[in-house]
């Protein structure tokens, strides 16, 4: 017999909007992703996107409370919807990144910003600023057949109740399909795999006490308080 010989970890998973979890297997994120609020719109002109990971278990669930991380004097928030893989997929061709989805929801992409930015002027690895305790605060999973990504989608985050971040779906330069597209041309997805998508202009540093929303219309919410 074969046995753990240690507890294995307990399964990460996202509640879905109607019952049941979504087990989550990897969390990827897209870097810079939205254009600027006077940026001109040229589909031709855009960058690549780029990715990083944080681990699965950085994942909160339920409203819960998340505890200031350690090791950090400037954790801000980055409100961004949030793309829950169904299928395999390996190098997609182009338009078949929607078949691929099995949901959304809004999250945030907590970030403890000192030391992404130390670690990015000297040429590091910025993982430890993104991949901590509690650094991928998320809501429900609403599944894809009821909801369908629009330009004109509004995507909000408030903070105390001030409105701290307001944009649009339509402004991200690589959309949701799009996306999976791309990181499928990097990796094999798999089901449990989940994007965060980038996040729109107003980022900014939060304290023990604030109480945080963010919200995709049509999807759903994403609220935590700092603790
Ligand atoms: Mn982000």
């Amino acid at each position: 017999m074969n046995e753990y010989v240690i507890a294995p970890a307990p399964q990460s998973a996202i509640p879905v909007v109607g019952g049941g979890l979504f087990p989550v297997r990897r969390v990827f994120c897209v870097g810079r992703n939205y254009y600027e609020p006077d940026a001109i719109i040229d589909a031709g002109l855009r960058e690549p996107p780029f990715f990083f990971m944080k681990s699965a278990d950085t994942i909160l669930t339920h409203d819960r409370a998340m505890s200031y991380p350690c090791a950090t004097e400037s954790l801000h928030y980055e409100m961004e919807m949030v793309i829950a893989i169904g299928e395999e997929s390996y190098e997609l061709a182009d338009g078949a990144g929607s078949s691929a989805v099995w949901g959304y929801t809004a999250g945030l992409d907590m970030t403890r910003r000192d030391l992404q930015d130390t670690a990015r002027q000297k040429g590091r690895p910025w993982e430890l600023g993104k991949t901590f305790e509690h650094a991928a605060p998320v809501g429900a999973l609403l599944p894809a057949a009821q909801f369908r990504p629009a330009e004109s989608t509004a995507i909000t985050m408030h903070v105390n109740g001030e409105l701290r971040q307001s944009s649009s779906l339509g402004r991200m330069i690589w959309n949701a399909s799009e996306l999976v597209v791309n990181l499928s041309r990097y990796v094999r997805l798999y089901p449990g795999d989940i994007l965060f998508t980038g996040t729109p202009k107003g980022v900014g540093a939060v304290q023990r006490g604030d109480s945080l929303q963010g919200a995709i219309d049509g999807v759903g919410i994403v609220s935590t308080t700092i603790v």
